[in-house]
């Protein structure tokens, strides 16, 4: 992570930048998803104890759940829990933090009282009980709440089970928990709470339990005042000057920010401060920016436009989650980095005569520029050519124009922790047709997880993805393949390829990555299979298919296509479709995640994108007769569902 971090933020590339100059409007391009890793930073360690882990060895029986023998406060009717929730879930929609305390009828509740109410609540309307009165007693705060829960969202069956554990934990400590260990790592006290409001709230208006709960991670991260924000300007301002770089994090009152985290509080305070408004701003989750890019512009952007991109970037920033890899200025393109620092110094100048300047300069030399990178996005343009009887795309390396059919693909590493010389494995190799764009994507496979994408990145979006089991050699045959096809193909919108999704395991011909199955853990941060669903997500792609083989008298031991009903109805008519067209066996679950959480296709769905999983007939290390042309199939048949080709 350091390493890539460095390369983010100390490396510019020149690469990236022609790349840029055609891509014009929203700066929103091939990403790497590293930066996701973050995720992690802010564990708590100290409240350990406080655990509610789900794993405990009495989950047999925590179907029953006894009421404390504590003495009630009173009682309040499922109506009253219904109306205060509605109370909390909007108080946080305005406030993003949680009220002191909380009307429940004719009480007045803490928010840990409150809590054991909510999940009371739920568990007695899950016994579709509606009638009996919900008994107030009393319940200590959390002492420490903490957490670093992820965003996603919490099925039915696991929200029920928290509920009766944290319920335990409660008449056990006669206090709220800390946190609930749940699928998404540590939910804090303040989202535990909000979620079972948000669950009551859906049953008020749906009459029954919501199938799942959705998490935001960003909720109650609270606000910084402008004093803190104007002091850590000045420190970014002397850090660039000094150092030509960004920090990595910014410490902002008592809150450590990402430099992307740092931006969305500067654009709102510049934006409150052209107003007048003095007031707090709230701190909120925002990714990195995945790709910086941008030109090498020097000038003064004046008032009137940095104030008109400051409202720009923040609704790029809503729309997207994430922070731009640069915003188009009257200059030119510029980058991520010199974002930060011109809001910085912005507010740096207002810090010192109490107004925002008429103008903000911007020098190129402000930050280090360097020609190449190991983690670039490169844009490669081929060029059909005569060979023989036959045409091959062969790597434009010279601008003279040509009348010569042309296809411009952009290739990338999305993880950088994978990388593997697949050429090791001989038995891929016995198959495979080295072409240009083949050629080129083993060579950057050696530096971690290679995607190529054709199309520009707009339009009906389809990813596939080979090589999740490195041992499983038909689909990525096919999928090497797939990518010799699409060269000569014109395509209605774009399609994203992941021919070897962990390289290091195809070139060892392995199955497993860490001594996991990378199929079983595609829910879990910082895993190879997650951080190309990121990508996926990131990309808003709309169709996904992870493609398998298997062996015979293995599960499912045919050529098959697995798909779920719910929650994306999409994924089963994707699946029913392909394996008519391909002669593949329909394999129909009815939930996604029940039966396998952390499937690639099962966290695809969860995520909102419809997927598949294609399995062609071959045992592991070996091609059998026929199962590349089932596995390819099974793709072209999936980008023509998408109406692609
Ligand atoms: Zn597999």
């Amino acid at each position: 992570m350091a390493l890539l971090a460095c390369s983010f933020l100390i490396f510019f590339s020149v690469t990236g930048v022609n790349a840029i100059e055609d891509n014009v409007t929203d700066g929103t391009i091939i990403n790497d998803t590293n930066a996701l890793e973050n995720e992690e930073k802010n564990i708590s360690q100290s409240s350990d104890v406080d655990s509610i882990d789900n794993d405990t060895e009495n989950q047999e029986d925590t179907v029953i759940y006894q009421t404390s023998a504590e003495d009630p406060i009173g009682s309040v009717t499922v109506e009253e829990v219904e109306t205060a929730s509605i109370y909390l879930k909007n108080y946080v929609d305005t406030y993003n933090s949680l009220p002191e305390s909380i009307p429940v009828g004719s009480y007045t509740l803490t928010l840990a009282e409150f809590l054991k109410v909510l999940l009371t609540t739920t568990i007695q309307l899950d016994q579709g009980d509606t009638d009996t009165p919900i008994i107030i007693t009393v319940v200590g705060e959390a002492s420490n709440p903490a957490g670093n829960v992820n965003s996603g969202n919490i099925l039915k069956s696991e929200y029920l089970q928290n509920a009766i554990n944290i319920l335990n934990f409660i008449n056990a400590n006669g206090r709220a928990p800390n946190y609930c260990s749940t699928s998404l790592h540590n939910l804090r006290f303040e989202g535990i709470l909000f979620s079972y409001a948000k669950i009551i709230d859906f049953y008020k208006e749906h009459d029954r339990l919501p199938n799942y709960t959705i998490i935001t991670k960003s909720d109650f991260m609270g606000s910084v005042t402008i004093e803190e924000i104007e002091t850590a300007s000045a420190y970014i301002k002397n850090y660039v000057e000094t150092n030509k770089v960004l920090p990595e994090t910014i410490q902002v009152g008592s809150k450590s920010l990402t430099m992307s985290e740092f931006l969305k509080v500067l654009l709102d305070a510049v934006i409150n401060l052209d107003q007048n408004r003095s007031v707090p701003v709230a701190v909120t989750d925002v990714g990195d920016a995945p790709s910086p890019a941008g030109q090498k512009i020097s000038g003064n952007i004046l008032k009137s436009e940095y104030l008109e991109k400051a409202t720009s970037i923040r609704n790029f920033i809503d729309s997207y989650g994430r922070a731009p890899n640069f915003s188009k200025t009257s200059l030119g393109n510029l980058r991520f980095e010199y974002i930060v620092f011109s809001y910085a110094k912005i507010i740096d100048f207002y810090k010192e005569h109490d107004r925002l300047p008429n103008y903000t300069k911007i020098l190129s030399s402000d930050f280090i520029w360097k020609s190449e990178g190991v983690y670039n996005i490169q844009i490669i343009t081929y060029e059909r050519v005569k060979y023989g009887d036959s045409y091959r795309y062969v790597e434009k390396v010279s601008d003279t124009p040509t009348t010569n059919r042309t296809v411009t693909v952009e290739i990338s590493n999305i993880d950088t922790s994978t990388g593997g010389d697949v050429t090791n494995n001989s038995v891929l190799m016995q198959y495979i047709s080295r072409t240009d764009v083949v050629n080129k994507l083993i060579e950057v496979s050696k530096n971690g997880t290679p995607m190529i994408r054709f199309g520009d990145g707009t339009g009906t979006k389809v990813m596939m993805i080979s090589g999740v089991h490195g041992n499983e050699i038909p689909p990525q045959i096919a999928m090497l393949n797939m990518v010799n096809y699409l060269m000569d193909k014109d395509i209605q919108g774009t399609i994203y390829i992941v021919p070897f999704a962990i390289p290091s395991s195809t070139a060892n011909v392995a199955r497993y990555w860490n001594g996991q199955n990378p199929n079983t853990i595609s829910h879990i941060p910082g895993t190879p299979t997650y951080k190309i669903l990121n990508v996926a997500k990131q990309n808003k792609v709309n169709y996904l298919g992870d493609f398998h083989s298997t062996r015979e008298g293995g599960y499912p031991g045919a050529n098959a296509v697995f798909c779920s009903k719910y929650p994306l109805y999409t994924s089963y008519k994707m699946a029913y479709y392909i394996s008519k067209q391909t002669s593949s066996k329909l394999l129909v679950y009815s939930t996604a995640a029940m039966e396998y959480p952390g499937a690639v296709e099962d966290a695809s769905n969860i995520m909102g994108i419809p997927a598949i999983t294609c399995e062609s007939l071959s045992n592991h290390g070996t091609v059998r007769s026929g199962s590349v042309s089932r596995s390819f199939y099974q793709m072209v048949f999936l980008a023509r569902y998408a109406k692609l080709v």
